[in-house]
């Protein structure tokens, strides 16, 4: 047998602790705005929105946030998660660098998301809402929160965008299984979403649209409260088990990363394996380089503008400082859903303006390049959002085998493509084109 491949934790090592970023920035974070006065907003107009303890943990300047027993339990469904070691990639591409990945497509939902939409159903629960409302692009959110919620015990309703409504119906058909009522947005149950379809009846909806139809029934409804499954502090921090696991299992395979790298739409999976290491950075100056892989259909880190927007396309939201696009932005339909986002978390807009991470556009037509060969090298399909990580992971190692350089590679794998195998479909057939303010 040669090269170890699987890193594995024990059940009792899955961390105890979520790590909160903004305990350790150099400059603090600028706050949310209400949109109306322009100051910082106070934590009763969040309350309007979310439970008072996840309004606590969005504003906390604690550094390490202890993970409830029945969060844990829950998540030790598929907690700890698998590191690997992509040998046979390595060999594909005749690389002297060592890639790593740490996968999270073995959650119930496929992804990483149920590693906040667990605590966000429980901290819900705790707080005695009996109903959560919410968006989903692909599905992939809104089948993680489903999953949760039913856990949980709470009623789950989900705003999916109507052009994945009807092109993408497994995910429709995996909330309905966990129990969830899911709405094609722009829907006819919410003021906005009527008004919407007055103007335009044939309108296939955005994320940003559908956010605002869930923010309105949440507001409308009583007992309901909202949940979102990216951007926020909160769900950066609740992602930060990927990254505190990655650290440890990297100590296993006796090496330090040099390179570490997530996809990012809203920012929370590459918060996720990214914050760890930059605490390391600040505090130990550690020189890993951090890198976000966004789609160049929708390039908020590479492209956008670092400033105050709205999180939603009817301006409801408090005013947030982030690289956006704008928020009426209208991203091209391209296949990675989950990465049709305008603006990026604050907190990963953050680290970009430090200079503690770095920034990569990646085209559809090279991340699906890149997701086959993986497929092929590894045996396992990526989602198409993922995909867009490991391009950059292999653009690399392809830098590396130029330079002739041996360096340690670290790609969080943000979940399976089992479920996006249209899109590959797409791609194969060679219907795929790139498109957007990137290419
Ligand atoms: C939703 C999703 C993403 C993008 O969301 P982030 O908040 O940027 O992590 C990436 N990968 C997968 C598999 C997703 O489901």
């Amino acid at each position: 047998m040669s090269q170890h491949v699987q890193f594995l934790l024990r059940a009792e090592e899955m961390p105890a602790h979520w790590y909160n970023l903004n305990a350790d920035f150099p400059e603090p974070l600028p706050p949310p705005l209400h949109p109306g006065t322009r100051e910082p907003v106070t934590p009763d107009l969040m309350t309007a929105l979310f439970p008072e303890n996840l309004v606590q943990q969005e504003m906390s300047p604690e550094r390490h946030i202890e993970i409830p027993g029945e969060v844990r339990e829950v998540l030790s469904l598929y907690r700890p998660t698998p590191l690997l070691r992509a040998v046979r990639l390595e060999r594909a591409l005749r690389t002297p660098a060592h890639l790593y990945y740490k996968y999270e497509g073995n959650s119930p939902a496929g992804s990483h998301k149920p590693n906040t939409a667990i605590p966000q159903a429980y901290y819900n629960k705790v707080a005695g809402t009996k109903r959560l409302a919410t968006e989903t692009g692909a599905g992939q959110w809104g089948s993680s929160l489903s999953m949760a919620c039913q856990v949980f015990g709470l009623e789950c309703t989900v705003y999916m965008v109507k052009v994945s409504f009807h092109q993408k119906p497994y995910r429709k058909l995996l909330m309905q299984t966990y129990g969830a009522t899911v709405h094609a947005s722009p829907s006819p149950y919410t003021e906005y979403g009527r008004k919407v379809l007055a103007e335009d009846p044939d309108c296939l909806g955005s994320l940003g649209l559908a956010i605002s139809e869930a923010i309105e029934d949440t507001a409308k409804t009583p007992g309901t409260k909202y949940a979102l499954g990216s951007v926020l502090n909160h769900v950066c921090l609740h992602q930060t088990v990927i990254g505190l696991e990655t650290i440890r299992q990297m100590q296993m395979a006796g090496e330090e990363p040099d390179i570490v790298i997530g996809c990012a739409g809203g920012g929370s999976n590459f918060a996720g394996i990214a914050f760890p290491f930059v605490q390391r950075k600040l505090q130990a100056g550690a020189k890993t380089r951090i890198i976000a892989a966004e789609p160049a259909s929708c390039p908020s880190l590479t492209q956008g503008e670092l400033r105050y927007d709205f999180g939603d396309t009817a301006e409801t939201t408090p005013l947030m400082m982030m690289h956006t696009l704008g928020h009426k932005f209208m991203p091209p339909s391209i296949h990675a859903g989950g990465l049709r986002y305008h603006g990026m978390a604050p907190m990963v807009s953050h680290c970009l303006k430090l200079g503690l991470i770095d920034a990569r556009a990646v085209p559809q037509l090279k991340a699906f390049e890149s997701g086959v060969l993986f497929a092929r090298s590894e045996g396992l399909v990526p989602a198409p959002e993922s995909a867009h990580g490991i391009a950059v992971a292999i653009q690399e190692a392809i830098r590396c085998r130029e330079e002739g350089r041996k360096q340690v590679i670290v790609f969080n794998l943000s979940g399976n493509g089992l479920l996006d195998l249209a899109a590959y479909d797409s791609y194969l057939s060679g219907q795929l084109q790139d498109s957007g303010p990137g290419i």
